[in-house]
């Protein structure tokens, strides 16, 4: 197998690349790091979208009704394929998203770690059984696959989060539509092609690429049960009021602004190494980014200088360089995260490190910003505020534990957040009282393994069930029970009463 990132890629439905009805939109893909137009990428139209979703449909019939041992075959021999070619596909995210091979490796091992979890898609959807509920009345529950599952994903993990979905949702007997990001489109497709070499049958993998319309036409279709959505928090709030108004089953993962706590007994040099990597690791767009450290005095000179200190070590440039951290995603998105280190200073923050300028190593004119560092940050400003999706760190000072606790509750975002401290009845109540979906303890990234689910609350999740781990197969299968009494010849007889168990 081989990918071809032709000039303009495209669509990939009924395992074959598919053009489509011919639709002239087409989007541009960056390589972030040089700047340059590396290809084009055609934008699905309604057409073109119910073409695949046609497919997934007709497909999705014959693969709910294969067995499970045959599901999980393909499934095994997927994650053979993957993990014997990850590098291949690290080198795809880092030409398309920018971050440094590193990282793009790591992103893919943690998608590795969902197709694992697929692996075990016998046990996970295994049902429950009650002999004699009532007299001669057996009670079972069993689990069948949705149907036909969207999956709508953002640029900053091209690979691992479609990973999070479509192997669940396949192995749990569903056919899938994906639609990832237009920015970086060809991690998709090529997982999609292995998927295919490891024997997946025609239309249950198929892959559109374009923007709203796209979008749009699978959150509407009557065909499509299930949407799974990760991006921005207003974009995830119409995700799910319209996916949910047309009856769909709708996971819709938002934006963040994630809190790192430090006491003043943490080690000081271990917390600034980790605000270092979670602030500026994927040059902060990561949702699980740390984008607030939140001093409790009187440590804050001592860790704000220990912060400093290490982000001007860091070095900047082509992610294929051995290099740090890398570029952003556009230059229109560089040149939004800018506009931000403009307006802290505007409304008075400190800037201790300024990420506008500096040296990168790398060719042409790639999408590049140093790291940056505020400090005295307050809660009404939009570097506090906003989402910025950038290497820009801020530092909010606070007098107490108790203060630092109400800060971070009072955040519309809830996905991640972390404690550094020595202290385990400190790290308890943090555990016990803060209003967030994924929580660290001396762990900065608090990203859990693939079979405890990963979610948020408040704007960074609308929707009840978590991606991956065991909320996963509950959103991608439906429960049904069966009451199932076989007569002996003794019973019989009428009796109009609301069935009771005796
Ligand atoms: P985005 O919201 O711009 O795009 C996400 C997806 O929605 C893409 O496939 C895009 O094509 C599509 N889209 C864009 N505009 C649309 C519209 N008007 N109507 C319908 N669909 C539309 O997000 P992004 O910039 O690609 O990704 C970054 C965002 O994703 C950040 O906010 C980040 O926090 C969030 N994110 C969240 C999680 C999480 O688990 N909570 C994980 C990763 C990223």
């Amino acid at each position: 197998m081989t990918i071809t990132l032709t000039d303009t890629l495209q669509h990939w439905v009924n395992n074959a690349p598919f053009s489509g009805d011919g639709e002239s939109r087409t989007g541009k893909v960056y390589n972030p790091a040089t700047g340059q137009v590396a290809r084009q990428v055609a934008f699905a139209s309604k057409t073109t979208t119910e073409q695949a979703i046609t497919a997934a449909h007709t497909a999705a019939k014959e693969w709910g009704a294969t067995s499970l041992a045959r599901r999980t075959a393909i499934m095994f021999r997927f994650r053979e394929l993957l993990a014997s070619r990850k590098n291949e596909l690290a080198a795809i995210i880092t030409a398309e998203h920018g971050k440094v091979l590193d990282d793009a490796l790591g992103e893919v091992n943690r998608g590795l770690e969902v197709v694992e979890l697929a692996c075990n898609a016998a046990y996970m959807l295994k049902g429950d059984y009650t002999e004699s509920a009532s007299t001669n009345l057996n009670v079972h529950s069993l689990r069948q696959p949705v149907g036909v599952s969207a999956i709508i994903s953002p640029f900053n993990f091209p690979a691992m989060v479609p990973l999070w979905f479509f192997p669940v949702a396949i192995a749990s007997g569903n056919a899938v539509v994906l639609k990832p990001s237009e920015k970086d489109p060809s991690s998709s497709q090529w997982l999609a092609e292995l998927m295919k070499e490891a024997g997946l049958p025609d239309g249950v993998l198929n892959v559109v690429h374009g923007d709203k319309e796209a979008v749009d036409t699978l959150l509407t279709d009557s065909r499509v049960s299930s949407v799974s959505f990760v991006g921005s928090t207003p974009i995830a709030q119409y995700v799910y009021s319209t996916g949910t108004a047309h009856g769909k089953r709708v996971q819709a993962f938002g934006g963040a602004k994630n809190h790192m706590l430090v006491l003043p007994d943490a080690d000081l040099d271990l917390a600034a190494d980790m605000a270092i990597n979670a602030g500026y690791g994927a040059a902060g767009e990561r949702c699980m980014a740390i984008s607030v450290v939140v001093a409790v005095e009187p440590i804050a000179d001592e860790l704000v200088a220990k912060i400093a200190e290490r982000s001007k070590k860091l070095r900047v440039g082509d992610g294929t360089r051995g290099c740090d951290m890398g570029p952003l995603i556009t230059g229109e998105h560089r040149d939004k995260v800018a506009g931000y280190i403009d307006a802290g200073v505007a409304s008075g923050a400190e800037l201790v490190v300024d990420g506008r300028g500096g040296n990168v190593d790398a060719d042409g004119e790639g999408f590049f910003l140093n790291p940056t560092l505020f400090d005295k940050v307050t809660p009404d400003m939009s570097i506090y505020t906003d989402e910025i999706f950038g290497p820009v760190l801020s530092v909010v000072r606070v007098d107490s534990f108790d203060e630092g606790i109400d800060l971070i509750n009072s955040s519309p975002y809830g996905n991640g957040t972390a404690i550094f401290t020595n202290d385990g009845g400190a790290a308890r109540r943090f555990e016990n009282e803060i209003q967030v979906g994924m929580v660290g303890i001396n762990v900065p990234i608090p990203v859990p393994v693939g079979y405890h689910s990963f979610g948020g609350w408040k704007a960074s999740l609308f929707g009840d069930q978590h991606a991956y781990g065991p909320e996963a197969f509950k959103f991608f299968t439906r429960n049904k029970v069966v009451t199932s009494r076989w007569l002996d010849p003794s019973h019989g007889g009428i009796n109009l009463g609301f069935p009771q168990n005796d």
